[in-house]
């Protein structure tokens, strides 16, 4: 896969069988190892997009690859309707590092099932239907997920969706106060907002929708699919706020980038009747394989901590940076946005062609999610490349 011809024909293969609902970078990925990535030209790119998120602990860590390979030779297969040896021993780890008193959890398989199944969970142990969310909040695409979803390109064409959706403006005290009542099922919150720019919250409004929630008997749901497995310096980002929530949604990271979801449930999540929810591949062996791997790999190179000082470093000289046009630099640990007074598409470009992969977060906001175990070199490279590119612009 080195030449010319074979990359127009990876293009032409997708571009004939794929749905067409990706609009895709002109590039074909064939290999990754840690921060880096190749395309089947050889080239060589240092990747600050991350797998949107599912990559923190950078590409193929051998950890990884050994833990599914042996679990693909034991069970790969094992329905929830039996008791699982990785499985048992995944969920007491999981739940062991999981703050407060969530020592219960559905897995599933990806982001937007998580979500689904704390929307669900919510609804029954409360008897109640109403669900508050934020405008700018992104919780997957799914038809409940994307009720709690706030974005009009993403709603528009499938209304109308669940009822009893509200979405008041983030971080507004106010605005909570008002909308939490006796029908409120839960408040479903980002501690960062990822897809909406990269915006984190403010302490006082976290705390106030735990209070609320308190007050109003309605659950706390926090969504950690981007934030969660040490993105913000934090294993989880509620950790730089002292909030625990009654629900924690966890994906993307969760399992060294296999598919996997997690939804923790504390005790004011009851008793669950038997059959209220389900999955095929929830809890399967071979992600639950992953996933221990991921943890162990977490802890043992101290990731959150490595994403807090890169974080902090990155930060640091892009706000030192003399870049008329950066508006505001924003984020937690290594998830990083750059609100820039330009359109940031033709930037994600200029920097591909200098051997780095970075993500969008809206129309003007370059978001960085490179793996956490990026080399500070490459990370520096980066701030380079970024510096070089809005340079070049201006002119
Ligand atoms: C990516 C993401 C989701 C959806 O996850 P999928 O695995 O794509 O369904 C939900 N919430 C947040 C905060 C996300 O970043």
């Amino acid at each position: 896969m080195s030449d010319r011809s074979t990359t127009a024909s990876v293009h032409t293969i997708e571009q004939t069988h794929t749905s067409g609902v990706y609009p895709k970078r002109d590039l074909a990925i064939v290999r990754g190892e840690g921060a880096y990535l190749w395309d089947d030209r050889g080239r060589r790119y240092i990747d600050c997009v991350g797998g949107q998120g599912a990559a923190n602990l950078g590409h193929s860590h051998p950890a990884i690859a050994e833990a599914i390979a042996r679990q693909a030779r034991t069970l790969i297969s094992c329905p929830e309707i039996f008791y699982n040896d990785v499985r048992a021993r995944y969920l007491a780890e999981l739940t062991a590092v999981a703050p407060g008193e969530l020592n219960r959890a559905f897995l599933s398989n990806s982001g937007a099932e998580a979500i689904e199944a704390a929307l669900k969970f919510a609804r029954i142990s409360t008897g109640r239907r109403e669900i508050v969310a934020a405008m700018r909040g992104f919780h997957g695409r799914t038809m409940g997920a994307l009720s709690a979803t706030w974005n009009k390109k993403y709603r528009g064409p499938f209304l109308p969706l669940v009822p009893d959706f509200i979405h008041i403006p983030y971080n507004n005290i106010e605005a909570l106060t008002r909308a939490v009542s006796d029908a409120t099922a839960a408040v479903l919150l980002e501690p960062v907002q990822g897809e909406g720019g990269v915006r984190p919250a403010d302490p006082a409004f976290l705390q106030a929708a735990r209070e609320l929630c308190d007050e109003r008997g309605a659950l706390l749901i926090l969504d950690e699919i981007q934030t969660g497995f040490g993105r913000t310096g934090r294993l989880f980002a509620l950790e730089h706020y002292g909030v625990n929530p009654d629900i924690l949604v966890l994906a993307k990271s969760i399992a060294g980038g296999a598919p996997m979801g997690a939804t923790l449930l504390g005790p004011r999540v009851g008793e669950l009747p038997r059959m209220v929810h389900g999955s095929t591949f929830g809890g399967n062996p071979l992600a639950a394989a992953a996933a221990r791997a991921a943890l162990q790999v977490m802890q043992e190179e101290r990731l959150p901590e490595r994403a807090e000082r890169l974080g902090r470093q990155v930060m640091e000289r892009l706000r030192a940076m003399d870049a008329p046009l950066i508006r505001e630099v924003r984020g937690l640990g290594l998830m990083i946005g750059i609100e820039l007074k330009i359109k940031v598409g033709p930037v994600l470009r200029a920097l591909q062609e200098r051997g780095v992969l970075a993500l969008p977060a809206g129309a003007t906001v370059l978001r960085l999610l490179p793996p956490l175990v990026i080399e500070q070199e490459d990370m520096e490279q980066v701030v380079d490349a970024i510096e070089e590119v809005l340079a070049a612009m201006r002119q």
